[in-house]
């Protein structure tokens, strides 16, 4: 007897719809892909009971045919490819054909759509229940398509048991829709929770130059997320022989060649967005939110680039933030190894990751770096730069006016005083910042991306002493409010790149020898792991050499630091060196991460500093490349500026 058959369709769509309907936000995330494959400009979604009772996706996308509609819910029916080689070069989102009958084969649920070009005011409407059509009619509709899914998984009790409470599904959906909404920001979003509005995003048009995509990305973060200080990232470079570049400038070529469209080559990779400014972080990375060609995706080798990118701005245990596009030849990402194609793999993963960490890293140091760029004198033409203006203006606040090179060497810090060196025991001189690094091997975005007037660098204004509270924070005043100096980050901070600077230059950090030597002997795990690490050490200043199998003599310190008991400093160093190399999972510890460890050592807080000295400490402070931050990550400087004074004080809402 046989015992082999062919499947029922609708056996069969139930069996694809457990890969792909996974929980009520699959169903969401569906149903909103094809409204965006669709060309929707208004996507409106309701849910009630997390999705369980009912999902509404409706649409002004293009709309369907009667023969389209029924065709639409046959398996691997798809208007999106045709052939096999089609695989190889996906640009809308979804390509299975297979999301509408696996919806409809666990679910009641209802299609009403009409063609966008139809000049008929009819449209069709298919009542489908568990996978079988229960009717098919002409209806009334506006073009477009809406798509009711009730009681899913009525059919399948098994999955139903599985869904969790209606609040996680709810904010599984929410989620989602934060990504989708974020991917495009020129479609307006609305969304209801059982029957309450939660969203009413309006459209934000932008044009197709970057800078113009970045407004309009911020415009809508803002919209979602509230306000957060968010720096402007913009890269582009060719693919393949390593990470080598041709000059082009992006904003040239932006408007004939726009940012979506490759070269004819294919080898070009953009990324563009935002991340959080240095010292904006998460606990999580729920706020990291990445998109390969518009489509949201996890990707564990941009999550680290992103960290290794952050490198010392950012403290330990903590994420950035940040919404970054990649924009990417489709056949250099294969994006059908997931059944709802949440993961992506690039073809190219290394180059990509170190691609990214470049580029965040840059942007980092360009948001201290590089001039503020002022808005156009001119009335702005476009929409673009409206939306660029309206954001500006919608910081309240009297801005300064931002000269071309901000740094304010005609406004001292505190006017009169004489300059006397800050004792940094590296003498007074503080070399300008490394600039001397191998020229990043990527295409920066030519120019610098508008930063809105709140994100402007607090250290390119001029800041006026006001006084010290607890003998740790230094109070200044700018022309915006008020900002607090943590001292000891502050000194942390220009140590570090100070040490490294030498250190590149070719030189070594200074270092003082000892007057009495001191031998310790470590366990000899310890043991092995210093001996390891011992040239670095020494060239940064800590002389330490082997005196036996487990023994090490130390004679010699940067001379910043101070040690009262030398064996409690080198075993702290081994300690933070080891958890340091667990997390950034090398082998041998760079020289980074040894300096950054050193500098903690170095005793400043506490240390009452003179008006000179202080003023001296913000002017080297300045210098450097990375000034937000201790090495560590911590912040070394805090804003709150007169708006934020006016909130707390009720002075505004
Ligand atoms: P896929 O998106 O992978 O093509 P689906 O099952 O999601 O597969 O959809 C099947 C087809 O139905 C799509 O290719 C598209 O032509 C059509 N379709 C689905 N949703 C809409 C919509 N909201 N507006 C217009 N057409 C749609
Ligand atoms: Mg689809």
């Amino acid at each position: 007897m046989n015992r082999i058959r062919l499947l029922s369709e609708q056996v069969a769509n139930q069996i694809a719809a457990g890969e792909v309907v996974e929980r009520p936000a699959s169903v969401v995330k569906e149903l909103v892909e094809n409204s965006l494959d669709a060309g929707a400009r208004k996507i409106s979604v309701e849910i009630g009971a997390g999705g369980r009772s009912l999902i509404r996706v409706t649409d002004d996308g293009i709309g369907m045919s009667r023969d389209d509609a029924l065709l639409c819910l046959e398996r691997h029916a798809t208007s999106k490819i045709q052939r096999a080689e089609d695989l190889s070069s996906i640009s809308t989102l979804g390509f299975r054909g297979e999301a509408l009958p696996s919806i409809a084969s666990v679910s009641r649920f209802i299609l009403t759509t009409r063609e966008r070009e139809s000049a008929s005011p009819e449209g069709t409407q298919i009542i489908v229940n568990g996978g079988s059509i229960a009717e098919v009619k002409a209806a009334g509709s506006a073009t477009g398509t809406s798509l009711e899914v009730r009681q899913l998984f009525y059919n399948l009790p098994a999955r139903r048991k599985f869904l969790r409470t209606e609040e996680t599904e709810a904010a599984h959906i929410q989620h989602y829709l934060t990504l989708a909404a974020l991917a495009f920001p020129e479609v307006a979003f609305t969304f209801q929770k059982d029957g309450r509005p939660i969203w009413q995003l309006p459209a934000v048009p932008s044009e197709r130059a970057v800078s113009s995509r970045v407004v309009a990305l911020r415009e809508r973060l803002r919209a979602l997320l509230g306000e957060e200080k968010m720096l402007p990232v913009n890269f582009c470079t060719a693919l393949g022989d390593g990470l080598k570049t041709e000059e082009t400038d992006i904003f040239e070529t932006a408007s004939s060649e726009p940012p979506e469209v490759l070269d004819a080559a294919g080898s070009q990779l953009r990324v563009w967005g935002l991340i959080g400014s240095p010292g904006v972080s998460r606990a999580t990375r729920e706020s990291q939110f990445v998109f390969v060609n518009r489509r949201p995706v996890e990707n564990r080798g941009i999550h680290y680039a992103l960290i290794e990118g952050y490198h010392n701005s950012l403290m330990k245990g903590r994420y950035p933030v940040c919404c970054l596009f990649f924009e990417i030849d489709p056949a250099a990402v294969d994006v059908n190894i997931h059944p709802s194609k949440r993961e992506v793999k690039f073809h190219r993963e290394f180059e990509i990751r170190k691609f990214t960490a470049q580029a965040v890293r840059d942007s980092l140091l360009a948001f201290h770096s590089e001039p503020l760029r002022t808005p156009p004198a001119a009335p702005p033409a476009t929409q673009a730069a409206n939306d660029l203006k309206s954001a500006t203006e919608a910081f309240a606040l009297p801005l300064p006016n931002f000269p071309e090179r901000a740094i304010p060497s005609s406004a001292p810090l505190i006017p009169g005083a004489a300059a006397v060196p800050l004792k940094t025991d590296f003498g007074a001189s503080f070399p300008p910042p490394p600039k001397s690094v191998p020229p990043p091997p990527i295409l920066p975005g030519a120019a610098p991306l508008p930063a809105p007037a709140s994100a402007a660098p607090l250290l390119n204004v001029p800041l006026r002493l006001v006084g010290v509270i607890g003998k740790l924070y230094v109070l200044l005043e700018s022309d915006r409010g008020l900002v607090l100096l943590d001292q000891h980050a502050a000194h942390e901070r220009i140590l570090f790149e100070q040490m490294l600077h030498r250190i590149e230059s070719g030189g070594a950090a200074p270092s003082q020898k000892l007057l009495l030597p001191e031998t310790l002997e470590l366990p000899p795990r310890d043991a092995q792991f210093l001996r390891e690490q011992l040239l670095v050490l020494t060239r940064l200043g800590v002389g330490l050499s082997e005196f036996g199998e487990r023994t090490f003599l130390l004679d010699a310190l940067p001379p910043f630091v101070k040690v009262g008991d030398a064996r409690r400093f080198v075993l702290d160093l081994v300690d933070e060196l080891k958890a340091a190399g667990r997390e950034v999972n090398l082998a041998r510890l760079g020289e980074h991460t040894i300096a950054k460890t050193v500098c903690r050592h170095a005793v400043k807080a506490n240390d009452p500093l003179g008006g000179a000295e202080l003023e001296n400490l913000v002017e080297d402070l300045r210098r450097c490349a990375m000034p937000y931050t201790c090495p560590h990550g911590r912040p070394t400087l805090i804003e709150m500026n007169y708006r934020e004074l006016e909130k707390k004080f009720g002075r505004t809402q």
